[in-house]
C-alpha cells in the first residue's frame, strides 16, 4: 500500500512556481505588478544577466510592515482581497497571494520596505525568513538573485542571457504601457536602458512604440454602455510582418485573448493583406465584474460574462476609426 504524505511548504511552493515561476520575465511581471499594485508613482528596475543573476525591483509605495513581511512570502497570503465578493470586482493586478512564495522556493530573494509611517524600514531573508534593521527611505525593494539556484532542472531551461533579457524587455513595456503615470526605468547590467517620465499615454507610446508607428496610427476613443476603448491602432501603411507590436490591456492588465485578437483581425480585413499585422496599443476598460481574470496564474488570458457584446464594440469601433481616416488599400498603395 502506498504511504500519503503530506509535502512540505518549500516542495509546495516549488512545485508551484513550475506555473508562475516560468522564466525571469514571469518573476519581473509579478513583482512589477506588486509595486504597481502599492500605489507607487515611480518603479526602477534593475536586471543582471538577462534577469537570471538578478532581478531587482525598487518602488516608491505603501511597503509592507515588519509584521507582514513574512506573511508576504507565504503561499496564499495577500492583502489583495479577503472573499468570493472582492475576487469578483478584483481591481488589482495580483490577489492571488502565490507569486512571492513561489518566488522565493527557487531564487535568493529578500524583501527590504518601509511601510507609510514607519520610522525606518525593515529587511527579511526569504530564505530562512530572518528579518533585520534596513536603511529606505520609502517603499519596498524586492531582490530576486540566482533564479533556480536549488532547481537546476528548471534552470536547463534558461535560454540564452539576450533571450532572457528581451523577454524581461517585452514584461516590462507591458507594464509601462499600461501605465504612463507612474515613472519607470529599466536597467541591465548597470546600463539604462529605458527612462520614462510620467506624462501623457502618447509621449509613452511614442517612447515604447517608436515615433514613426504614432505618425502611422490613428488615436481611438470609443464609448459604448459599460465598455471605453481608447488607444492606438496603425494604419495599414505601418503593417507588420509579425504580430509583435500588439498590445491590448483590459483595466490595465495585459492579455492575449482569442477573441480581440479575432475582432481585431476583422477590423483591419478589408484594409490589410493577410500575412500583413496590424499594430496597435488597445485600452479595454469594462466592470471589473463582466470579466473574469482568474483563469491562469499569469492571468493573461481572460472570459467575458459578454463576449459577443465585447467582440461587436471592439470591432466596430476600431473598424470605424480607421474608416474616418480614410485608410483603405487603394489608399495605402499610393501612400
Ligand atoms: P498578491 O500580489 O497576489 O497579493 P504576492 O505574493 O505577489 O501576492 O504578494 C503578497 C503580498 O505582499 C501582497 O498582497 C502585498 O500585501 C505584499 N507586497 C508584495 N510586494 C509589495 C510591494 N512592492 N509593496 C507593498 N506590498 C507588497
Ligand atoms: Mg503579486
Amino acid at each position: 500500500m502506498p504511504v500519503i504524505n503530506r509535502l512540505p511548504d518549500l516542495l509546495v511552493n516549488q512545485i508551484a512556481a513550475g506555473e508562475v515561476v516560468e522564466r525571469p520575465a514571469s518573476v519581473l511581471k509579478e513583482v512589477l505588478e506588486n509595486a504597481v499594485d502599492a500605489g507607487s508613482r515611480a518603479i526602477e528596475v534593475q536586471l543582471e544577466q538577462g534577469g537570471v543573476r538578478r532581478i531587482r525591483v525598487s518602488d516608491d509605495g505603501c511597503g509592507i510592515e515588519r509584521d507582514d513581511l513574512a506573511l508576504a512570502l507565504e503561499r496564499h497570503a495577500t492583502s489583495k482581497i479577503a472573499s468570493l465578493d472582492d475576487l469578483e470586482r478584483v481591481g488589482t493586478m495580483g490577489f492571488r497571494g502565490e507569486a512571492l512564495a513561489a518566488i522565493s522556493a527557487v531564487a535568493r530573494t529578500t524583501i527590504t520596505s518601509r511601510a507609510t509611517g514607519a520610522s525606518h524600514a525593515w529587511k527579511i531573508d526569504g530564505d530562512d525568513r530572518s528579518l533585520s534593521p534596513a536603511a529606505l527611505n520609502a517603499g519596498t525593494v524586492v531582490d530576486v538573485a540566482d533564479l533556480y539556484y536549488n532547481t537546476p532542472a528548471r534552470r536547463k531551461f534558461l535560454k540564452s542571457e539576450s533571450t532572457e533579457y528581451a523577454h524581461c524587455d517585452e514584461m516590462f513595456r507591458r507594464v509601462a504601457l499600461a501605465r504612463p503615470d507612474l515613472g519607470m526605468q529599466l536597467s541591465h547590467n548597470g546600463r539604462v536602458i529605458h527612462r520614462l517620465p510620467a506624462g501623457e499615454a502618447d509621449r509613452r507610446v511614442a517612447a515604447l512604440m517608436g515615433d514613426d508607428f504614432l505618425a502611422h496610427a490613428r488615436e481611438v476613443h470609443a464609448e459604448g454602455g459599460p465598455l471605453r476603448l481608447t488607444g492606438f491602432a496603425s494604419l495599414p501603411a505601418y503593417s507588420r510582418a509579425s504580430r509583435d507590436a500588439q498590445y491590448f490591456f483590459i483595466n490595465g492588465r495585459y492579455v492575449r485573448d482569442k477573441l480581440l485578437t479575432h475582432a481585431l483581425r476583422e477590423a483591419y480585413a478589408d484594409i490589410l493583406h493577410g500575412s500583413r499585422h496590424p499594430a496597435y496599443v488597445l485600452f479595454l476598460e469594462l466592470d471589473p465584474a463582466g470579466v473574469d481574470v482568474n483563469v491562469h496564474p499569469a492571468k493573461i488570458e481572460v472570459r467575458f460574462r459578454e463576449s459577443r457584446a465585447v467582440h461587436q464594440f471592439v470591432f466596430h469601433a476600431v473598424k470605424r476609426t480607421l474608416a474616418e481616416s480614410g485608410a483603405s488599400r487603394a489608399g495605402l498603395v499610393a501612400d
